[in-house]
């Protein structure tokens, strides 16, 4: 009898569970879990990391029939990423990525495509920077390589 209604308990915690650990994500990082945020967190904290733009998740939300407006994927791509959660890479100045992984690491910038691609760990070597300014500390270096299709 007890063992029934353990069981019970557990599958009504797997119905929930799709949603459980972006929640559980956004409420570590500070975020109140509000539908449109979980909405994103779910696709862009689970499963493979990938590089999006404001535009193409506006595009993916629309065609999974879920409606939140371009200002508010700006506004939730911007908190998550002071949140620690995503990683924002700047192109220039009309191109903006958020990156899902948000450990360090170099980009291939597919110009042609519009597209960014992790470079591999491990492959570039940087041996030489110069003195920060006076007044700053170093933070980071990012390497962007442009490329364009061979032809
Ligand atoms: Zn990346």
């Amino acid at each position: 009898m007890h063992d029934k209604a353990s069981a019970q308990n557990m599958e009504s915690q797997n119905i929930e569970r799709p949603f459980t650990r972006v929640i559980h994500k956004l409420q570590d990082a500070g975020l109140r879990p509000t539908r449109q945020r979980m909405a994103l967190a779910k696709s862009l904290l689970e499963g493979p990391s990938r590089h999006v733009t404001a535009e193409s998740l506006h595009r993916e939300m629309h065609q999974a029939n879920i409606n939140i407006s371009l200002a508010t994927i700006y506004n939730c791509l911007h908190q998550f990423t002071d949140a620690g959660l995503l990683r924002e890479v700047v192109v220039d100045s009309r191109r903006t990525y958020f990156d899902t992984n948000i450990s360090e690491h170099h980009h291939y910038f597919m110009v042609a495509e519009g597209r960014l691609e992790d470079v591999p760990d491990g492959v570039i070597n940087i041996d030489m920077l110069p003195d920060v300014p006076p007044g700053k500390v170093f933070s980071r270096v990012e390497v962007i390589i442009h490329v364009s299709d061979d032809s």
